[in-house]
């Protein structure tokens, strides 16, 4: 069978606008997301959410109905429930079609592109405290989704700072829940990240501070408790967690609690940039790493583009718009309309992407995490699946372990189910503490497919194309 023009992993507003762009002007495009509706993160759920959930999630949320309906409608083929294993690059720099392997059902399947384009979003910023690999301990994101699919107890605790942390507080009290904000923002990050506002209020910057005022506003009508300048939070809990003691205004005090939500802004998913060997630089004002990308979101692999959250954060709107870019070089690479045609097609979304993204160093600035989140005490467990502490990193790079890989080599830290995922980030900012050096000279774990767990025997019966 004939390869598609593009392959697209991920179906939130980067996937779907792509998609929709892609296969509205008659392209061969197809969708791959492991969860079962379209919407990614923001948007998940969104068509089957009941009217209680949608009005408390405000009209952001609402947006992505629209967006939605329109990708199903597209004539894109869209394969739900299916999630990417492995993608081979193209032979001969790109000139044959890249492999894209997925699971289905149980099912192992191939097929072959002209381009893909990775659109699997952000993670939460991993938060190693004290305590945090106790059960009723998650990060924000994942309360959210209770928030949008069931009720969460009433005892809920939120550690950590961001917009995503405020807007899930205003959502909470907005269904009538107290949660408690514990403020891990440091002194000074106002100051800090002044100088930056002017350029911030540029595009559409003003209105999202706006929104971020109004957020703000919202939270004191309701009452909700925001403690600031936290720091040295623990979490407490025997079988589960309890409480969390934490430090504010010099004075040790402990909250009861029956859910604790953690968060320190989200980064880019990188497994899957990482395992076809994209370059990656680290992003001191963002802290995290991201994948280098051309304007119109190629990579450093010829064939495979990134856009949106996985290209480096930037929220749905301007990921919208990225998607929407990275398919009019899509259709360009396919033959289907050449450089003059593309830049007609994306000139809106290059200035609108411009202006969404206006705002983000202020933001990246004022919400920075702390220096102490990056420095967890010895006894910390970092890579949660083997259950190695910060201490144990320590001293491996005192043993001459250089990196996150010879960590791994030393410790089987980042070897567990979740690959390195959740303690990659942290294991490469210990490693460059230890070694005095930047993040980037540290690297990051070598990642290698299967990036999703599959059987052997899911595996030995793979190897067909299957495009219906
Ligand atoms: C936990 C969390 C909560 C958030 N909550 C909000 C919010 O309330 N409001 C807000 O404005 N912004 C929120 N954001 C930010 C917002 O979701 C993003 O800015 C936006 O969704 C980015 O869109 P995207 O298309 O780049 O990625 P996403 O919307 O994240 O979509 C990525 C999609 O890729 C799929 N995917 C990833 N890897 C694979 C794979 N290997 N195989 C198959 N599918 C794959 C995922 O299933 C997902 O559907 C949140 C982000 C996170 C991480």
């Amino acid at each position: 069978m004939s390869a598609f023009d593009g392959v697209i992993i991920g179906a939130g507003p980067a996937g779907m606008a792509a998609a929709c762009a892609m296969a509205e002007t008659g392209a061969a495009v197809m969708v791959l997301d492991e969860q079962p509706a379209p919407g990614g993160q923001i948007y998940r759920n969104v068509a089957t959410a009941p009217d209680a959930a949608l009005k408390a999630l405000g009209a952001d949320y609402k947006h992505g109905l629209g967006l939605v309906r329109r990708f199903l409608a597209s004539g894109a083929v869209y394969r739900r429930g299916a999630a990417v294993w492995q993608v081979v690059p193209g032979a001969s720099g790109g000139a044959e079609p890249a492999e894209i392997w997925f699971s289905q059902d149980g099912r192992a399947q191939r097929v072959t592109a002209r381009s893909v384009l990775i659109a699997g979003g952000a993670m939460e910023r991993p938060v190693p405290l004290k305590g945090w690999t106790l059960p009723g301990v998650m990060g924000a994101g994942a309360i959210q989704v209770l928030l949008k699919s069931h009720l969460i107890p009433e005892r809920l605790v939120l550690v950590g700072t961001g917009p995503l942390m405020l807007l899930l507080a205003a959502q909470c009290a907005s269904l009538g829940l107290k949660p408690i904000l514990l403020d891990t923002r440091p002194t000074g990050a106002l100051a800090a990240a002044l100088p930056l506002l002017a350029r911030g209020l540029r595009g559409h910057g003003a209105r999202y501070l706006a929104k971020g005022a109004w957020l703000m506003a919202r939270l004191r009508l309701a009452g909700v408790q925001i403690i600031s300048g936290v720091t040295d939070v623990v979490l407490e809990g025997d079988v589960k967690v309890s409480g969390v003691t934490y430090r504010a205004g010099g004075v040790t005090r402990h909250l009861a609690s029956d859910l604790v939500g953690l968060h320190e802004g989200v980064i880019p998913a990188q497994q899957l940039t990482r395992s076809l060997g994209c370059a990656h630089v680290w992003d001191e004002i963002s802290t995290c790493f991201r994948p280098v990308a051309d304007p119109f979101g190629a990579t450093s692999v010829p064939g495979i583009l990134v856009a949106g959250d996985a290209g480096g954060i930037g929220g749905a709107r301007a990921a919208e718009h990225a998607g929407r870019i990275a398919a009019g070089e899509m259709l360009r690479r396919a033959g289907r309309i050449d450089a003059t045609a593309r830049e007609r097609m994306i000139e809106w979304d290059i200035r609108e992407h411009a202006a969404h993204l206006a705002l983000r160093p202020f933001l990246d600035r004022l919400y920075a995490p702390a220096a102490w989140l990056a420095a967890p005490a010895d006894d910390v467990v970092v890579c949660r699946c083997e259950e190695i502490t910060a201490g144990r990193i320590r001293a491996a790079a005192r043993d001459g372990a250089q990196g996150p890989n010879q960590a791994k080599a030393f410790l089987r830290a980042g070897m567990g189910p979740c690959q390195g995922r959740i303690c990659g980030p942290v294991v490469s900012q210990l490693m460059a503490a230890e070694h005095n050096t930047g993040v980037d000279a540290a690297g990051y774990y070598r990642i290698r497919p299967p990036l999703k767990p599959i059987t052997v025997g899911a595996l030995a019966a793979a190897g067909r194309d299957d495009h219906a």
